[in-house]
């Protein structure tokens, strides 16, 4: 467990999956947590409840992460209401399967406004407050298809291979100021986004994992959690890979 007491952070996507396993995570260090999602209300209600249930405090927030306007007002509105933002996790996220030669211009726009521009859009505006405060950790979520590649996923894959260049040229403009960033990338864990993929790419992807098992949204909440602690004080633009293997 970290410690997260007197601070305050920023979870998109918080509500469902890997996401509120940051949050409760978060939470159980003792942080106010603001719990971003898109339209599932209840589960984010639900997240709220087992944040303050874990120690911490919370509070549900909609707004869509492809909004610039969105996201500047969530950090600004948050800094003003609790006094200042020291994590920001960027990990809501979407993929849309389909191969190249079948893929939709909106849907590629759609992952790339998810994925990618809206951790522009966010750490643009966490980078302000966070200087000012002399310290603050960011942490994106990337993914394994990212480093290495998916048949089906070329759109989903480059937004997240373009968040790891992306988070690593914002490590180097902030460090100066003791503003961190980096990212986790987890390989194949067990949330919605996972749960439909049909029997047989399920047992492939598990034959590629040497741990022989999926990851859960908590394993991967810790490595988050340990980037956005001060126990992570001295990592910078480094990426952390939680996939048991798949890729070493
Ligand atoms: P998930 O279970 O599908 O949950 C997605 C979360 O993102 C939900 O809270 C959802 O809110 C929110 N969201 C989606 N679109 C949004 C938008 N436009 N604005 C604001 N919030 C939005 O996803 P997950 O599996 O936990 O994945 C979390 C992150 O890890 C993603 O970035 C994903 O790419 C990455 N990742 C996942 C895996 C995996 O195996 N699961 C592997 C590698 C990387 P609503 O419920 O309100 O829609």
């Amino acid at each position: 467990m970290f410690d997260f007491k007197g601070k305050v952070a920023l979870v998109t996507g918080g509500s469902r999956g890997i996401g509120r396993a940051i949050s409760v995570g978060l939470g159980r260090g003792g942080a106010t947590v603001i719990v971003n999602f898109a339209g599932n209300e209840s589960a984010a209600q639900e997240t709220c409840q087992l944040v303050e249930q874990a120690g911490g405090k919370a509070i549900a927030r909609r707004f869509d992460v492809a909004d610039p306007a969105a996201c500047t007002a969530a950090v600004e509105e948050t800094v003003k209401e609790h006094g200042g933002l020291h994590v920001l996790v960027h990990n809501a996220g979407i993929a849309i399967d389909q191969l190249l030669m079948r893929l939709k211009d909106e849907d590629l726009e759609r992952q790339l406004d998810v994925n990618l521009k809206a951790a522009f859009y966010l750490c643009r505006a966490a980078a302000r407050p966070m200087m000012k405060q002399r310290g603050g950790a960011i942490v994106n979520l990337t993914s394994v298809v990212g480093e290495m590649g998916n048949g089906g996923q070329t759109a989903y894959a480059a937004t997240k291979a373009g968040l790891i260049g992306f988070t690593k040229s914002l490590a180097k403009e902030l460090a100066s100021r003791n503003v961190r960033a980096n990212l986790v990338s987890p390989g194949f864990i067990d949330t919605d986004m996972t749960r439909d993929l049909p029997e047989d790419v399920r047992k492939a992807m598990l034959g590629a994992i040497p741990l022989g098992r999926l990851g859960s949204a908590e394993e991967v909440a810790s490595a988050v959690c340990f980037l956005a602690s001060d126990a992570s004080a001295y990592v910078t633009g480094e990426v952390i890979r939680v996939n048991g293997g798949m890729l070493m």
